[in-house]
Order: C-alpha cells, then sequence, then structure tokens
C-alpha cells in the first residue's frame, strides 16, 4: 500500500527535494532531528528492509552512494553524519516504504 512518501516521489506533495534520479528520491525530513536530516527513498515502493530482494540490490547501494554526495553537498562529509534505516516496531519505523536518514550538522549522541 503506497505511502506518503509515493506522492512525494511524484511531486504530488510538497516536500524540499535536494536529489533525484530514476532510482531514488532524496527530500529533507518534515520534522528535523539535525540540521541536516535527508530521508533517501527508492522510487519503487518497498514496505520494509524484510522486502528487500536481490533485485533491488543495485537500488540499495544506490542510496549509499547518493548519501555520500548529498553529505558533500550539505557540508557534512568530513565532520561526520550518520545513516539509519529502521525496520519495524521496535526500531520505530512510522512509514513503511523504506528510506535512509541521513543526519548530520551537529554531534550525535551513541546508539550503538
Ligand atoms: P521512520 O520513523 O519511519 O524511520 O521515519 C519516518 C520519517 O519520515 C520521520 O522522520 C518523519 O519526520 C518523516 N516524515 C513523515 N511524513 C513526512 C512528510 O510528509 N514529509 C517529509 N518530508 N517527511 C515526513
Amino acid at each position: 500500500m503506497e505511502t506518503i512518501f509515493s506522492k512525494i516521489i511524484r511531486h504530488e506533495i510538497p516536500a524540499e527535494i535536494v536529489f533525484q534520479d530514476e532510482l531514488v528520491t532524496a527530500f529533507r525530513d518534515i520534522s528535523p532531528q539535525a540540521p541536516t536530516h535527508i530521508l533517501i527513498v527508492p522510487n519503487k515502493l518497498i514496505p520494509t528492509i524484510n522486502d528487500v530482494t536481490v533485485q533491488d540490490e543495485a537500488t540499495l547501494g544506490h542510496m549509499v552512494t547518493v548519501a555520500a554526495k548529498i553529505a558533500k553537498q550539505e557540508g557534512v562529509d568530513e565532520s561526520g553524519y550518520r545513516l539509519i534505516m529502521n525496520c519495524n516496531s521496535d526500531a520505530g519505523q512510522e512509514v513503511f516504504h523504506i528510506h535512509m536518514h541521513l543526519l548530520g550538522g551537529k554531534k550525535l549522541g551513541n546508539i550503538v
């Protein structure tokens, strides 16, 4: 079932999109937890990490290279940043269209 992220990808509802190509879309989180907080999402709907298949490997790898490119654009590549993907309820996943959080621009607390 589609989420709000599919509408953002199709430009049907507003979001500050910072990068888009045929595989992924990246936009600023509506409720930023750090000075830089960007979500990188596959254009294809994949509800959770549990639903990822071998066919998705190129897209998931691309999400990481796009994240690195955006981190440089945002000026946090040298200071540092964190990439997070939440899966299901214990991790606090709220939107069931997989996404990678890119957080940076401040000292981030240790979680692992
Ligand atoms: P999750 O908890 O699922 O890993 O993260 C979902 C993220 O999506 C949250 O950080 C939340 O603030 C963000 N989010 C939810 N709805 C919207 C929206 O409509 N627009 C944008 N830009 N971000 C959203």
